[in-house]
């Protein structure tokens, strides 16, 4: 052992979906959009001025949060943007979970927060969601430093009602709850109008899944004027500039385009139900998807075997090998021509094992 080796952190690191590099690809495994973003995105970046790149980006990135404000008919206060929600959740977790109480969150959710807890020194618990991987609101009325959980909760697509949300809201006055609406879009509907009664409440949202613009690393938040200018605080202590000049332009210019977004919304959604179909027709079960990915299991098949099978055939899917998991396989929602390589694999497989 060299003698600086004791010196160095150790972690262990989320590890995000593989990016498979070869042409013929069929990628249901990041969730990212199957269809590219608006037009208007690109004519932003085609335009632009390179002069601009000269130049640090402006630090409050007032071009794409005033779009999101407006958008969404809150305060420019009320928005904090970031490199990607993944970024948003890291400053949050940095911000709001420093009490040394534990935070809380799902026992299946996204797996990057316990990554984060760990990172940032963060005691946290899990909390084990019900048979159908329901949040059970009363397993978050203990003391805590904090919660987090997505809804849709991911990879389960389950989506929460807002009494729920209330319910946890209502027994949480005393720390900041965190509601990550990365899938939102794809939902039926927001906990954003609960903003107005609970000033303890962030709200994050991303660019990457519903915008195409996974990409430009694009995600924020909103809340009260008073967690987010606690949230800049910390961002002003450690980058001012995460957003960088292409990333303002690209994500304003996806704001400006609202019909091309609802569009391509319902066509995922139509690709959905028609996909929940063809799994049931095929003997996989699922809870309803609320987001853009499914989460199917089958009685006779074995999810880790059908992956590698999957994969094997350039059918890429997202496999969590873990004990309430494992006989589940995450299945994004690509366009209709994908969803078939996908189905007439499934076919073919039922009838070899
Ligand atoms: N939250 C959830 C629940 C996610 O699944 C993801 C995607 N990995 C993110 C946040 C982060 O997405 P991004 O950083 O691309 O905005």
């Amino acid at each position: 052992m060299k003698a600086w080796e004791d010196k160095i952190r150790r972690v262990t690191p989320y590890t995000p979906g593989e990016q498979p590099q070869e042409p013929d690809k069929v990628k249901l495994n990041t969730n990212e959009n199957p269809y590219p973003p608006s037009p208007a995105v690109k004519k932003a970046l085609d335009g632009m001025d390179e002069q601009l790149l000269r130049l640090y980006p402006d630090p409050t990135a007032s071009v794409l949060t005033k779009a999101i404000a407006g958008y969404h008919g809150v305060g420019q206060d009320q928005v904090f943007v970031g490199v990607g929600s993944d970024d948003v959740i890291a400053m949050a977790f940095m911000t709001f979970f420093s009490s040394g109480k534990p935070i809380f969150f799902p026992d299946v959710t996204y797996s990057f927060y316990p990554v984060w807890a760990e990172l940032f020194k963060i005691p946290y618990e899990t909390k084990p969601l019900g048979e159908h991987f329901e949040i059970r609101p009363e397993d978050y009325y203990d003391a805590n430093g904090g919660v987090i959980f997505p809804n849709p909760n991911a990879p389960t697509s389950r989506l929460e009602k807002v009494e729920v949300i209330e319910d946890i809201l209502d027994h949480n006055q005393d720390c900041i709850v965190i509601v990550d609406e990365a899938y939102v879009d794809f939902a039926d509907y927001s906990v954003l109008p609960l903003l107005d009664r609970y000033e303890n409440l962030l709200v994050v949202r991303t660019f990457s899944k519903s915008r195409s613009l996974a990409g430009m690393r694009i995600g924020y938040a909103i809340g009260s004027p008073e967690l987010i200018k606690a949230m800049s605080d910390i961002k002003y202590s450690y980058n001012s500039y995460t957003i960088n000049q292409t990333s303002l332009a690209a994500g304003a210019a996806s704001i400006s385009d609202e019909t091309y977004f609802r569009e391509t919304i319902e066509r995922i959604k139509a690709t959905r139900r028609r996909s929940c179909e063809r799994f049931t027709e095929l003997g996989f079960r699922y809870t309803e998807p609320q987001a853009n990915f499914i989460f199917v299991t089958h009685p006779d098949l074995d999810a880790g075997e059908l992956f590698k099978a999957l994969r094997e055939a350039h059918i890429y899917v997202r496999y969590f090998d873990a004990p309430r998991t494992r006989d589940y396989l995450r299945v994004t929602i690509g366009t209709d021509a994908q969803m078939d390589l996908l189905f007439d694999f499934l076919k073919d497989y039922e009838g070899r094992v």
